[in-house]
């Protein structure tokens, strides 16, 4: 009888399921790709096949053009029959729009990979759910104890309150373009603010893409060719690389604001140049990270992605199996 788990083998460019000849999240193109969210670094192109959410799927068509013929949109909860008996079932994980954990069962053993995922409530996306599995691989982006992200209430009070505050200025928000920029505007609107809401031009296409998916942005519109003075006061949303380039001084004096769990670190916000960092995060925090690997209780926990030292000693200490994966090619690019 083959040792356990041994049909999925950690490779430096993605999980390979030997059985299927798939592959999870791979970074370099493949014939056949699982793939568990839209950013980037997990969504690559040029894959022969992919399988993902319809949500994922057409992420990826914006960002890349193509959907590959063949490729295969699978609904969250649903289940599709992979080579070699494996089975594949697409489940929430709370990340971003289409996000998804893959349940992947096989000789009578479960895994489970979490792609990235967060466990606080995002009105762009449906919550992680807890799945029971022999081997759960976990994302630790934020795999510190250092890290704790605050009440999402708290960071847009921040946000609302700088623009109250200094009148005549505009509040300029650096936010990843998938995910994090869709998830402030609906906070926002959650928190009662329904006026316009200005987009930089990198934001329009995927903010309409969340809205063909039934969220709710409010009131959008594009900056372009908007005189400087009908922006006192307003809120724009622009990707992080604008937020110190020539395209803001077309701005009333921005107060530059960025959205990213790494506002926790004060030298990053620094070298951003950003006054008003607001500590809003798509992964999960230390306690989070924690508090799922428990609540899930694997007979092991494969760590990858991040920051994964911290959590092995937290694994070791509490008992429990545990393996640092060492996967490459996972960049930040929605944190
Ligand atoms: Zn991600
Ligand atoms: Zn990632």
């Amino acid at each position: 009888m083959a040792p356990p788990f041994s049909w999925l083998r950690p490779e430096p460019h993605g999980l390979y399921i030997t059985p299927a000849d798939a592959w999870i999240d791979p970074a370099r193109p493949v014939d056949l790709a699982l793939v568990t969210h839209g950013h980037a670094d997990h969504a690559r192109g040029g894959h022969g096949r992919t399988v993902a959410t319809p949500e994922t799927l057409a992420i990826m068509g914006l960002r890349y053009g193509v959907v590959e013929a063949g490729s295969l949109p699978v609904a969250y909860g649903e289940t599709v029959t992979l080579r070699g008996d494996v089975r594949a079932t697409y489940v929430p994980a709370g990340h971003v729009l289409g996000s998804a954990q893959i349940l992947l069962e096989h000789a009578g053993e479960r895994v489970v990979i979490t792609g990235d995922y967060k466990r606080r409530a995002d009105p762009t996306c449906p919550p992680f759910e807890v799945t029971a599995c022999d081997v759960f691989v976990t994302e630790a982006t934020f795999g510190l104890p250092l890290f704790k992200h605050p009440p999402i209430a708290d960071e847009m009070a921040k946000l609302l309150g700088a623009r109250e505050n200094e009148e005549g200025r505009c509040v300029l928000v650096g936010a990843y373009a998938l995910g994090k920029a869709q998830r402030v505007i609906a906070e926002l609107r959650a928190a009662g603010f329904t006026e316009t809401i200005w987009l930089h031009g990198a934001m329009e296409r995927m903010c309409r893409l969340y809205e063909d998916h039934g969220v709710d942005l409010g009131d959008l519109k594009a900056v372009a060719g908007v005189p400087k003075n009908a922006l006192a006061n307003a809120i724009v949303v622009c990707p992080p690389s604008a937020l110190n380039d020539r395209w803001s001084r077309r701005l009333p004096e921005p107060i530059t604001a960025m959205a990213s769990g790494w506002m926790r670190v004060r030298q990053r916000a620094r070298q951003r140049g950003v006054e008003l960092p607001l500590i809003i995060s798509d992964h999960a925090d230390w306690d989070e990270l924690t508090t799922t690997i428990a609540q899930v209780n694997p007979a092991e926990t494969w760590i990858t992605h991040g920051r994964e030292e911290a959590l092995l000693r937290w694994c070791e200490l509490t008992q429990r199996k545990a393996r640092a994966l060492a996967l490459v090619g996972y960049e930040d690019e929605d944190d």
